[in-house]
């Protein structure tokens, strides 16, 4: 009974207690009806945290904005065992072994609310486990980027358990639609890390009961900033006998923006297995890279660099950075089916929340300090050790960072 594409001829879900921190923002009702995503980013979620609205509040309410038009609710499935496990900023609340702690008291409970007849009539997007797969093929032993929370997570499989057992129970729910994270070109761009990466994918999809059935697509650039598409060079240009692909920028990267890698993924992910029908979601809440330093042409012809640096519309210093990244700008607004094997542009990270603090920041949510979200930090092998590019006197991932919405707001492309 599933559609093939749950985005089209739908409305998307207008999470309130987001349009209510927007709307409080100077210039924010301009934005303010955009749809994000509802992050479950600890068992705490599911009842609603401090007060806030749980998973079935939300789905109240997504019954009273849908009245009888199709409306898409987006849910971000968050919490594995030894979360973030390249990164301390989204560590959660699980350690690395409990894996029967995520089952019994994330997805089985979520799952439950989810099969509620009563909300039958939604057509329900959950991306699952945003940046955890990617982690165990770029992050590990023996590369130089290995850490060793993600050499753990490969070793005890509790992330392939985990996505695969989320896959299996949420995808038994006929009105849900699971889209897998699937990283970023920045990330997995490279040769050695595309096909074994959709491998992964497949590998998780056939465990704890799941099948390639249960999954109905993939997301890229979830919370990240890697442009949807770079318009003043492509991948096979060259300059003067050199291909871009040996700039700093591109670093024999296959992908220049997220398009083109979303769509070839997909291509590579048909071709191991997966469904011919899967589509592909893109976050651009915060992938926009306007405002006045936006290249209006292609860099000059002097040498690859100069080529690609000057007509490039991501400003990030590198690739690899990721925290609350300075001059970046909203992107394209939600849309259903932009291009060929797209299903939507969406807004999963909810722009205005906070990827990570700047400074040590004491809390109860598990969360660290990860000094690429500290504007002074010169850097690790996972960024090829630039500065970390993130904007100062941020808070806590996940709560709301003021300066941040403003700056994404000043920058949108397209422009509010
Ligand atoms: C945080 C989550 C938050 C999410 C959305 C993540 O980086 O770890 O707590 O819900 O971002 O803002």
């Amino acid at each position: 009974s599933r559609v093939d594409n749950p985005y089209s001829g739908a409305k998307v879900y207008v999470n309130p207690e987001w349009k209510a921190k927007a709307t409080a923002e100077t210039g924010g009702s301009r934005i303010a009806n955009q749809p994000t995503g509802v992050w479950l980013d600890r068992i705490a979620a599911i009842n609603g945290v401090n007060g806030g609205m749980g998973l079935r509040a939300h789905l109240d309410a997504a019954l009273t904005q849908k009245g009888s038009d199709e409306l898409v609710v987006q849910l971000v499935i968050y919490n594995l065992p030894g979360r973030d496990c390249a990164a301390l900023a989204s560590n959660g609340e699980l350690g690395p072994t409990e894996i029967d702690k995520y089952k019994t008291q994330y997805i089985d409970p979520i799952a439950a609310i989810l099969a509620d007849t009563k909300y039958a009539g939604l057509r329900i997007v959950t991306t699952v486990e945003i940046d955890s797969l990617p982690n165990l093929v770029t992050n590990v032993s023996p590369r130089a980027t290995a850490t060793a929370n993600c050499d753990t997570m490969k070793a005890n499989g509790n992330y392939q358990k985990g996505v695969g057992y989320a896959l299996n129970k949420l995808g038994d729910v006929p009105n849900v639609y699971n889209y897998i994270d699937a990283g970023h070109h920045g990330w997995l761009g490279w040769d050695d890390n595309f096909a074994p990466s959709a491998a992964l994918f497949k590998e998780a999809a056939s465990t704890e009961g799941a099948t390639v059935a249960d999954v109905h697509g993939f997301i890229v650039n979830t919370a990240n900033y890697s442009a949807t598409k770079e318009n003043h060079f492509t991948i096979n240009d060259s300059v003067n006998g050199t291909s871009v692909r040996l700039s700093k920028w591109i670093d024999w990267n296959r992908y220049v923006d997220e398009q083109s890698y979303a769509q070839a993924m997909r291509a590579q992910l048909v071709s191991i297995g997966f469904p011919s029908g899967i589509g592909m979601l893109i976050d651009t809440s915060r992938n926009g890279w306007g405002g006045t330093a936006r290249p209006t042409a292609a860099g000059p012809t002097t040498t690859v660099d100069t080529y690609v640096d000057g007509g490039r519309y991501d400003r990030r210093i590198h690739l690899g950075n990721w925290c609350n990244q300075s001059g970046a700008g909203l992107g394209e607004r939600p849309q259903a089916a932009p291009a060929t094997g797209i299903d939507a542009y969406v807004w999963m990270k909810p722009p205005g929340e906070s990827d990570g603090s700047s400074t040590a920041i004491p809390n109860d949510e598990g969360k660290g300090f990860d000094r690429m979200c500290d504007p002074t930090y010169t850097g690790n092998p996972r960024n090829n050790n630039n500065m970390s590019g993130a904007l100062a006197n941020a808070p806590l991932s996940g709560h709301w960072f003021s300066a941040q919405f403003q700056e994404l707001m000043k920058n949108a492309y397209p422009a509010l």
